[in-house]
């Protein structure tokens, strides 16, 4: 069964969108390693334009991973329409004192389109909200960030606007200035940390109570990034290491299908990313399955007797 997020999500053809192919994480660190090697911008073009050929029709980029050249060339490269595409992305306010590229979401937007080689994005996130003022080159607080990001939307540039890593607190903050504006400019994306370990129900429930679209970053998580804070060192017997493999078996699916399916399961879009063509496959087949409703309450207890939080962690 389909999970019929929101009739809301279309790209601008009219389809549906996908669970969405990332960009940030595994390939920011690939670009970093050497922004100028041709060998790893290559691959990284190659992996997004296969995700496109494959199915995916929901990319993920920010502007901090520096991949919105790879993603416009990826997106040459497959030959899709770009209007059968929904690209998001997200302004960063506090990379601007540290990265010296002061700007606002207009001028962010500005650059962007002519790096993602588009003319228009179909979302645009506020990357996260731990920022002073003073990081900030127009002195931002929250609600006149809002503000700017509202005039992107007003400019046609972007078609929707949202926020990312927002608590229950800062959406509160944010929508009273949207709705002065109209309905139009209410957020419609919060795209944060999810997973059975982090289920973040307070901030989830608000969202969907408020139509707004929760997506997940980081869905894999507890498959291979629980570290243990002290030694530095994975942890291998936490409660879902014993549950995943026998869900897999029993739905004849992978753990990282279980885990992905998992999110749907609450109404929750992930955003994924893979160097493996094998898995990046894996990952789109999610929608001929469900889990019953037994298991994912099995799922939802066993990971909460785990917190684990894997990106942010000074800041939550
Ligand atoms: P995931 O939890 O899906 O993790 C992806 C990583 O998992 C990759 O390194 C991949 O490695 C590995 N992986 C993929 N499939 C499997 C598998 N079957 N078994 C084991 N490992 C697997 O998501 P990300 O953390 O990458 O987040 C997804 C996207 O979300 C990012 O690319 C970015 O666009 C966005 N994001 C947003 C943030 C925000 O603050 N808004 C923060 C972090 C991410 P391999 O290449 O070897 O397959």
């Amino acid at each position: 069964m389909t999970v019929e997020l929101t009739p809301n999500f279309k790209t601008k053809s009219g389809t549906s969108i996908t669970i969405g192919a990332g960009s940030g994480t595994a390939w920011k660190s690939v670009k970093r390693s050497d922004p100028d090697n041709q060998v790893n911008l290559d691959r990284i073009v190659d992996k997004l334009s296969y995700s496109i050929k494959k199915g995916y029709n929901h990319l993920d980029t920010a502007e901090v991973y520096t991949t919105h050249p790879e993603v416009g060339r990826a997106i040459k490269k497959s030959g899709t329409p770009r209007e059968d595409l929904w690209i998001t992305t997200k302004y960063n306010p506090s990379s601007r004192v540290a990265e010296k590229k002061d700007h606002s979401p207009v001028e962010l937007v500005e650059s962007a389109l002519k790096e993602l080689n588009t003319d228009y994005i179909d979302l645009l996130l506020i990357h996260h909200p731990f920022f002073k003022p003073e990081q900030t080159k127009y002195n931002y607080d929250l609600v006149s960030l809002w503000q700017d990001v509202i005039k992107v939307k007003k400019s046609g540039a972007v078609r929707y606007i949202g926020v990312s890593n927002f608590t229950v607190d800062h959406l509160k903050t944010i929508i009273p200035v949207s709705e002065t504006e109209g309905k139009e400019f209410l957020p419609v994306v919060n795209q944060i940390e999810f997973h059975p370990y982090l289920q973040n129900k307070e901030i989830v429930q608000f969202s969907q109570k408020n139509g707004i679209l929760v997506e997940a970053y980081g869905p894999l998580t507890p498959l291979f990034r629980i570290v243990d804070e002290k030694s530095n060192k994975e942890v291998a017997d936490h409660p879902l290491a014993k549950l995943l493999p026998q869900l897999s078996e029993k739905y004849g699916k992978t753990q990282a299908q279980i885990l992905l399916r998992y999110a749907l399961e609450k109404n929750v879009l992930p955003i994924t990313t893979s160097s493996k063509e094998e898995r990046i496959d894996q990952a789109l087949n999610i929608y001929d399955f469900d889990l019953s409703k037994q298991d994912v309450d099995l799922i939802d207890s066993e990971g909460s007797k785990f917190p684990y939080r894997a990106f942010f962690k000074t800041y939550f």
